[in-house]
C-alpha cells in the first residue's frame, strides 16, 4: 500500500476503463440478491493477505455491481431516482482522487469557493438576499434537521420561557421532518392540506393559533414542501410564508426534490413565496443531475446558523480566526467531502441554460406520460402533475396486483417502479428526473399495464 507500482498503474487503467464504460453505455437495470446468494458468489472478501486489486475489482464488476439497481436507468422511475450528467460523474472521479477537505476555508478554500458559487446560484434563483448562504450536506434529511436546529435555537432566544416545542407542517410533509422531530425531541403539529394536497397559509395559521391557545407547547418552525415526494405537489408557499411571518415563526421550505425546477424559467413562477424562506433545501442528487450525495442547505441568515452549529475545541479554534467561511459551521457535521463539486463542475461547464433545457425535457416527458395515462382505458391519473411525478392507479387492482406487477417489471428488466400509496390506497408513480427517459420508455412500461 502507499506505493505507486506498475500493478497500481495497470489497475488504474482498468478502473478508469470500467468507469468510462459505465458512463458511456446504457446501464443495465440489475437488481438485488440476498446476502446468502452474494456470499455463495464471492465468499468472505476480507482476508489477511488480500485478494489483490484485480480480483477485488472482478468481484465488484462481475457480482456486487450487478446486485445494485442502476438509479440512472431510464426506466428506473422509483422513489426519486438520479441522473447525474456525464460531467458531474467524471468530476466525482477527480474529487475522489484529490483528498479534498471541505470542512474549512483554510484547508479547502478553492473547493469551498466553487461550492459557494453553486449555492449562490440556487439562493439567487430562490430570491434570497445576497447575504444568504449555506453548505452542501449529505442529503435532505440532514439538511432539514440542521435547518430546524437553527430555527429552534432562534426561538429559544425569542421565547426563553418556553420548554416544549413543536414543528408545524403538512400531513404530506416528508418523513425526514418526523425524523428530525424525533432527534430533536420536539412534537409535530400536523396540518391538513386542501383537497389538492396543498398546505394553505390560512389553515396553517388557524391550526397554529388554536394550538397555541390550547397548550404551552410552542411552534418554532412552519414548513412548506415545494414538491411533495409522493405526488410532486407544491404547497402554497406564499400563503404559508406569510402565515409564518405574521406569527414570527421560522419559515423552512423543503424543496429536496421540487425546488430544482427553479432552474427552469418556465417553472420558476410555481415557487413564488420561496423568497420568504428563512431556510430551504434542494438535493442536486435528485433533479439537478448530480451524483449522490448532495443537498444544498441555504439560510437567509447564515451568521445565526454559524453561531448554532460551530463546534468548539482547542484543536479547532484556529479555524475560526478572521471569520473565515467554514462549511462545517453551517450544519451538523465536521469532516466533509466537497460533495457539491461534481454539481459545480457540471454547472460551470454546461452553463445554467443547459439545466433549464434538461429540466424542461423531463417535464415534457412527464406531461406526455400523464396524457397517455389519461387516455388509457384501465388507468386513472390521481392528479395533473404539477412537477415531474406522475401518479396513477390501475382500475380493478388490489395491493397484491400492484406488488406482483412491480416485481415482474424488475425481474423482466423492463423497469423499476415499486408501488406507493395515497390516502391508504395503492398507487403507481413515475418520478421522471432523467433526461434519458424518453416517451418510448413510458410506452414500454405502459404496455405492461
Ligand atoms: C427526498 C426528500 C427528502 C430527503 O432527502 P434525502 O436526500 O433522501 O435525505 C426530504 N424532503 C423531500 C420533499 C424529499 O423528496
Amino acid at each position: 500500500m502507499h506505493e505507486f507500482t506498475p500493478e497500481v498503474e495497470a489497475l488504474a487503467a482498468e478502473i478508469l476503463s470500467y468507469s468510462l464504460h459505465r458512463l458511456k453505455s446504457d446501464p443495465p437495470l440489475d437488481g438485488p440478491l440476498t446476502a446468502d446468494e452474494l456470499f455463495s458468489a464471492v465468499g468472505n472478501t476480507i482476508t489477511a493477505k488480500g485478494l489483490g486489486g484485480q480480483e477485488a475489482l472482478e468481484v465488484f464488476t462481475s457480482v456486487l455491481a450487478k446486485a445494485c439497481i442502476s438509479t440512472d436507468h431510464p426506466r428506473n422511475l422509483a422513489f426519486i431516482p438520479s441522473a447525474p450528467s456525464e460531467y458531474a460523474n467524471l468530476f466525482d472521479l477527480v474529487v475522489g482522487a484529490s483528498a479534498l477537505y471541505g470542512g474549512s476555508w483554510q484547508e479547502g478554500s478553492g473547493a469551498v469557493f466553487a461550492e459557494n458559487q453553486a449555492l449562490r446560484w440556487l439562493s439567487d434563483l430562490a430570491g434570497l438576499p445576497k447575504s444568504a448562504g449555506g453548505v452542501f450536506v449529505q442529503g435532505g434529511t440532514m439538511g432539514n434537521l440542521s435547518a430546524l436546529v437553527v430555527a429552534r435555537a432562534q426561538a429559544r432566544m425569542k421565547w426563553p420561557e418556553v420548554t416544549s416545542w413543536s414543528i408545524a407542517c403538512s400531513e404530506e410533509a416528508h418523513s425526514s421532518i418526523a425524523a428530525a422531530a424525533h432527534v430533536m425531541d420536539v412534537d409535530i403539529l400536523h396540518i391538513a392540506p386542501d383537497e389538492f394536497g396543498k398546505l394553505r397559509g390560512e389553515s396553517a395559521g388557524r391550526v397554529i393559533d388554536e394550538f397555541h391557545a390550547s397548550t404551552t407547547s410552542r411552534v418554532f418552525a412552519l414548513i412548506a414542501t415545494a414538491g411533495t415526494t409522493n405526488l410532486g405537489i407544491i404547497d402554497d408557499l406564499k400563503g404559508v410564508g406569510e402565515a409564518a411571518k405574521e406569527r414570527d415563526l421560522w419559515f423552512h421550505v423543503d424543496g429536496a426534490y421540487g425546488l430544482a425546477a427553479l432552474a427552469s424559467p418556465k417553472l420558476k413562477p410555481k415557487f413564488v413565496g420561496v423568497e420568504m424562506a428563512d431556510s430551504f433545501i434542494v438535493d442536486p442528487h435528485k433533479w439537478l443531475f448530480a451524483p449522490f450525495d448532495a443537498c444544498a442547505l441555504i439560510y437567509r441568515n447564515p451568521e445565526l446558523a454559524r453561531s448554532v452549529h460551530t463546534q468548539h475545541a482547542s484543536y479547532l479554534d484556529t479555524l475560526q480566526e478572521d471569520g473565515a467561511w467554514n462549511p462545517s459551521d453551517y450544519a451538523i457535521h465536521l469532516t466533509r467531502r466537497t460533495r457539491g463539486l461534481p454539481f459545480w463542475f457540471s454547472l460551470a461547464a454546461h452553463g445554467t441554460d443547459a439545466y433549464a433545457e434538461a429540466m424542461d425535457a423531463t417535464m415534457e416527458i412527464a406531461r406526455q406520460a400523464a396524457e397517455k395515462i389519461s387516455a388509457h382505458p384501465d388507468l386513472e391519473l390521481i392528479c395533473q402533475p404539477e412537477l415531474s411525478v406522475v401518479a396513477f392507479t390501475r382500475r380493478g387492482w388490489g395491493p397484491s396486483d400492484y406488488q406482483k406487477w412491480s416485481e415482474a417489471l424488475l425481474k423482466d428488466q423492463i423497469g423499476f417502479i415499486p408501488p406507493s400509496s395515497h390516502h391508504g390506497k395503492p398507487i403507481l408513480r413515475f418520478a421522471i428526473v432523467n433526461p434519458w427517459t424518453k416517451v418510448r420508455d413510458i410506452d414500454e412500461i405502459l404496455a405492461t399495464l
